[in-house]
Order: C-alpha cells, then structure tokens, then sequence
C-alpha cells in the first residue's frame, strides 16, 4: 500500500476552531484553546498516524489585523506555516454568514499555489439548511479543491477529510516517529496550559494581557518541578490574577498541575509567580522571549 505524508496548514480567522481541531485529530491536546479570540500565538505541529499516512497538522494564530508587536509575530507565524506545505485548509465557523473580515482570509488562501480545502466547523450547532447556501457563498469567493462540513468538537465529518487529505498528500515516508505528536517541547506546553488556565478562569481583557515564561524546568527521578512567571500589564490586572488571599492563584496553579500530570503523565510541582510589565505587547524584546521557535534555536546555539 502506497503511503502519504506531509504538511497541512490549518488557517482561519481567531475561534473558527482550528485548536480544537488539530486537537482532536492527534488525539490529545498539543494547543490550547478558549472561547476567547487570539489564543492561540505561534504556530504548532500536531502530528495524526494512519496506516496509510502521516498527516502534520500545523496550528496557527487566527487571521487578524495586526496592530501591536504580538500581533505581528503572530501574522508572521501564520506566513512561516503556509511555508512549504503540501495543502492549505481554511476552517469557518458555519454558524456564521460570510463577513468582510473572511476576505482577509481568502487573500491568504489564494496566496497559496497548491489544493486548498474549506472546511465548514461547528455543523454540531448548525441549522443544515443553511451549509448549501454558505458553501455557495464560499465558492464564489475561492476555487477550493474540496469543501468538508465538519465539527471539531464531535470528530463528525473528519474521518473522510483526513482521508481525503492523504489522498492528495504526495507518497513519502513518515516524517516523523509515530510516538512523536508534536512539535512543541514540554516546557512550553507547560506555559501554554498555565496561560489557558489563566484565561478560562479570569474575564474581560485580561486574556490578551496574559503571558507565561517557564523560569525553571527541572525534572527530578519522581517529580518534575515547574516554576513560571504569568506577566500582565498592569497592576489591576496583577490583582485579578492573585485574587482575594491568593485564592485566584491557587485556582489556576492547581487546574494547570493537574492537566499537566495528565498529559506529560509524572507528577509536578508547579510554582507561580504573577509580574507587570507594562505594554508588554508593545515590547519587541519581550514578544521575542515568547516565540518559542526563537528560544529553541538559541538555546541549540549556546
Ligand atoms: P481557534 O481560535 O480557531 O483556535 O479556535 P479554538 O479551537 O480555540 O475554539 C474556539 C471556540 O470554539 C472554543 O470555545 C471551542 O470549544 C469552540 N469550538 C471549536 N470547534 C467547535 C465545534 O465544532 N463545535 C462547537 N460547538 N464549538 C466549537
Ligand atoms: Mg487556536
């Protein structure tokens, strides 16, 4: 049997579910995810095996009108994941009609020489009369090679899309080892999930003010000791993430501790601490020590 691999970019604009899906086709959780736009902020590989094929699903930050320094490194880490891939796939959230910030997307598709896939997200809570006229409304924006009404949530329609993407993949061996699912080193994915806790557990726009850098990754014969700094940027701020008697704190350390034993499967001790620095976003430096990709080819330097 003739066996596929590469590469997939997953675009679309913040929410439309491109988290959740890489999430759900490999199988377990290799990007955080929130019903708060703009979580997601570098590109991450999620790798899915089949008999007949290894698909690397690239995940990126949501399409977006960059203002701020984040914003930028986070446009370009969606250019650096169309970068050499064998298929772009735009996902929309199908509850929605088209609006104006899709052509936005579309422009990054049609930048994208080879096949290119919609896939209409979230039909779990869609009415089906309205897909026929939506898939319309979408083909006469872009000429895409296939549409695929789906829902990440569910895993409903995304047996016969991964099939039809190793169809199209071209015959090559397995870029990578089956066990190996992702890109991301652990001790970043330790920062994301203390990030995500963060989020899902404080409100208004705190979320976009929230950055996490693992200070010490250290691991032990029996524990894996975790110790990282949450930046906000500005006091108040600090203040809701403590919260009263450090009660928020404790709330986020200890929901981040026990997903992160549960996907790394060791025990953890993890340690917070919460610091300000103003405009943080703004600050080209800062935004630098957040890009993982960045860090790890530094770190290969030293
Ligand atoms: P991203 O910004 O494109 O990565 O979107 P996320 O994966 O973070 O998802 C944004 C929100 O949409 C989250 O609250 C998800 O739970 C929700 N979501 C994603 N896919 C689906 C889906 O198929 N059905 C439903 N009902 N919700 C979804
Ligand atoms: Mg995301």
């Amino acid at each position: 049997m003739a066996f596929h691999s590469g590469f997939i970019a997953i675009l679309g604009r913040p929410n439309a579910g491109k988290s959740t899906l890489v999430n759900k086709l490999v199988g377990r959780k290799v990007a955080i995810v929130s019903p708060r736009p703009q979580t997601t902020r570098n590109r991450i590989q999620g790798m899915l095996n089949r008999e007949n094929g290894q698909v690397v699903l690239i995940d990126t930050p949501g399409i977006h009108r960059a203002t701020t320094a984040l914003n930028r490194q986070m446009m370009q880490e969606v250019s650096q994941a169309v970068e050499g891939v064998d298929i772009v796939s735009l996902i929309v959230d199908a509850t929605e009609d088209f609006q104006a910030a899709d052509r936005h997307s579309v422009e990054w598709v049609k930048r994208f020489s080879g096949p290119t896939y919609l896939l209409l997200n979230k039909v779990d809570r869609t009415r089906k009369d309205r897909l026929l006229p939506l898939i319309d409304r979408w083909r006469g924006e872009n000429d895409f090679e296939e549409i695929f009404p789906i829902s990440a949530l569910t895993g409903e329609g995304t047996l016969d899309l991964v099939e039809s993407w190793i169809a199209r993949l071209p015959e090559h061996p397995a870029y990578f080892p089956e066990d190996q699912y992702t890109d991301q080193p652990e001790r970043f994915l330790a920062a994301e999930i203390v990030r995500e806790k963060a989020i899902l557990l404080t409100r208004e726009e705190l979320p976009h003010a929230v950055a996490v850098l693992v200070d010490d990754f250290e691991e032990g014969e029996k524990l894996l000791k975790i110790r990282a700094t949450i930046y906000v940027e500005r006091e108040g701020q600090k203040g809701i993430l403590i919260g009263r008697g450090g009660s928020m704190m404790k709330e986020i350390g200890t929901a981040a501790r026990k997903e992160l034993e549960e996907l790394l499967g060791v025990k953890i001790f993890l340690e917070l601490f919460v610091k300000v620095q103003a405009n943080w976003r703004g600050n080209r430096a800062m935004v630098k020590q957040l890009d993982w990709h960045r860090q790890l080819e530094q770190m290969s330097e030293e």
